[in-house]
Parts: structure tokens; sequence; C-alpha cells
């Protein structure tokens, strides 16, 4: 029995390490990509529907690997998160959002939010305010105009802890935004403790808006709630102009997706803020 055991151990142990192989290759290449540049920033504008404005774009990373060539998100971030090198990862992509911020300040784009994607594992840092306050320092951007995304799982850690650190953000005038909203688990008890200032409806939601008529109560209730407490509501993954207009209908505040746009690269990005301007 014993044997059979320690057979059946071996068998997984073994498989378990060949399934190592590849995410080993994959994490010493994203090691090297960080040193190497090999990350850029795409940007997704984001539509008021009251005003018809572009009124933010969000910041999601792109991997362009000489050897891989272009790697989504999907591929690499759980092993940065599971290696914790989504910690330089996560301050590169912050400064670069900043940075940007900078820039479009300087040419005179009025009033665009960049919204930066911000990992549980970069949020449980005990320094983290801190880092976030260096890279304003550093980069000289106003954090009026930078906003950050987190999920639920931020809760994860100390709920003291994770409204504190919220509340110092908030004073410092940044923006929360509680992202991929419905996704998690028991996040009603959070809603009216957790100082934020945007929901981000999941694009799960939008994708069955008009199928399903239950999917569609559920998406009323949340852009309601959000009303009653305050909060901005925005729905992520538009595609159609069915979901738009049941979105408009609803009283939703703001879209995004392909509908509007694709996430562009930063000269498409531009191109697209200058017409949007024009218009
Ligand atoms: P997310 O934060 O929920 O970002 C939205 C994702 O939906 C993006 O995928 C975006 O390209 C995609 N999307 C936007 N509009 C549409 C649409 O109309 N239809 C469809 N089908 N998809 C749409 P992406 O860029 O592949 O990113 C995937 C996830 O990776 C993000 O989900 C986010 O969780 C993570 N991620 C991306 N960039 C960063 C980053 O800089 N830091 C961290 N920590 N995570 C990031
Ligand atoms: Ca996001
Ligand atoms: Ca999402
Ligand atoms: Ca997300």
């Amino acid at each position: 029995y014993k044997v059979k055991e320690n057979g059946k151990n071996h068998f997984k142990l073994y498989q378990a390490s060949m399934d190592m192989v590849p995410q080993l290759a994959l994490e010493n290449s994203l090691r090297k990509a960080l040193d190497r540049s090999e990350f850029v920033l795409y940007y997704q504008p984001q539509l008021s529907l009251e005003t018809g404005q572009i009124i933010g774009v969000e910041a999601l990373i792109r991997w362009i690997s000489p050897s891989r060539g272009f790697v989504p998100p999907s591929e690499f971030i759980s092993i940065a998160e599971e290696t914790g090198l989504i910690l330089p990862l996560g301050d590169w992509v912050l400064r670069e959002a900043c940075k940007q911020s900078v820039t479009w300040e300087n040419q005179g784009i009025p009033r665009l939010r960049v919204a930066v994607n911000i990992s549980s594992i970069q949020f449980q840092q005990t320094n983290f305010v801190k880092i976030v306050a260096n890279i304003i320092a550093q980069t000289g951007a106003n954090p009026d105009n930078i906003e950050l995304e987190i999920t639920e799982s931020i809760a994860m850690g100390s709920m003291e802890n994770t409204i504190f650190k919220l509340s110092q953000l908030k004073e410092m005038g940044f923006h929360i935004a509680m992202d991929d909203f419905g996704t998690g688990y028991s996040s009603l008890q959070y809603m009216n403790k957790f100082p934020i200032d945007r929901l981000k409806i999941d694009r799960s939601f939008i994708s069955l808006l008009n199928t399903n008529e239950k999917n569609d109560a559920i998406v009323k209730l949340i852009v309601m709630m959000a009303k009653g407490l305050n909060f901005k509501v925005i729905a992520e993954g538009v595609e159609t102009i069915q979901q738009r207009t049941f979105l408009e209908q609803i009283d939703c505040d703001e879209i995004q997706g392909y509908l509007i746009s694709k996430p562009l690269k930063l000269e498409d990005c531009n191109e697209f803020l200058n017409a949007a301007t024009v218009s």
C-alpha cells in the first residue's frame, strides 16, 4: 500500500515538475524583459455617456518579446504575481502612466484621467502608499489625473488596513476604481466602507446584456447601487450599440470597450484623442 502511495506521489511530483518547465522559462524571460524594456503601455479610451467626451484612458500593459512575439497580459500577469515580479513591473506601469499623464497635461489635453491596474500583491505591500508617493514625486504627475484600479481581493488582508491605505491615497488626490465589480465574493459588505470613486462593471455582465433578463436586472441594480452610494459607474467591454443603448437607458455614467476603441498604442491613442476633441 505504501509503495503504491509513494508511486502515486512520485508520479504526481514528476508531472508537476514537467509542467514547471515552460513556467520557469517564462519567469526567466519575464525577468530579462524588465531589464530590456520589452513592455509598453496601450491605452483604452473611456467615454462619458452624459457629455459624449473622452474622460479617461485605461493603461494596459503589453509585452512585445523578441522571441515570443506579442504576449497578452493573461499569459504573464499571474506568473508575475506568483514570482513577485509584479512589484517591479507594477512600479514600471505606474511610473510610465504618470509620465504619460504629465505629457498629456503639457500638451493641453484637458483633464484626461489615466487609470492604472494595481495588483493586490502590490497593494498589500506595507509601504505601498510610500512607493506611490515616490513615483508621484519623481514624475511630477497630478494624482487628480490618476485613477488606481483595484479589485475586491485587496481586502483579503486586514479590512482596517485596506481602508486606511485607500483613505491615504484619496487624501493625496488619487481616484480609486473598483475593477471587475461583481466577480468577487461578499462584495456588498465592503461597498459602503471603501472610499472609492468609481465601480467598473465587469465585462462578463456587459456581454450578456439584452440576452438574459436576470443579467440585465443585475446590471440595472449595480448602477442604482452606485448612484445610491455616490460612486460613478463605468461599464467595461461594451462592444455593441445595443449594449450602449441599454446602459444609456439605465443611466450608467461611462463606457469603455471595443465599440469606442480597442486599447491603442500611444501614437494611435494620440490620434484618437485629437480626433475626439476636434469633432
Ligand atoms: P481588466 O483590467 O479587466 O482590463 C480589461 C480587459 O478587457 C483588457 O484586456 C482589454 O483589452 C479588454 N477589453 C476591453 N474592451 C473590450 C471589449 O469590448 N471586448 C473584449 N472582449 N475585451 C475588451 P487585456 O489588456 O488583455 O488585460 C487583461 C487583464 O490583465 C486586465 O483585465 C488586467 O486584470 C490585467 N492587466 C493588464 N494590464 C495590467 C497592468 O498594467 N497591471 C496589472 N496588475 N494588471 C494588468
Ligand atoms: Ca482594469
Ligand atoms: Ca474585467
Ligand atoms: Ca482586472
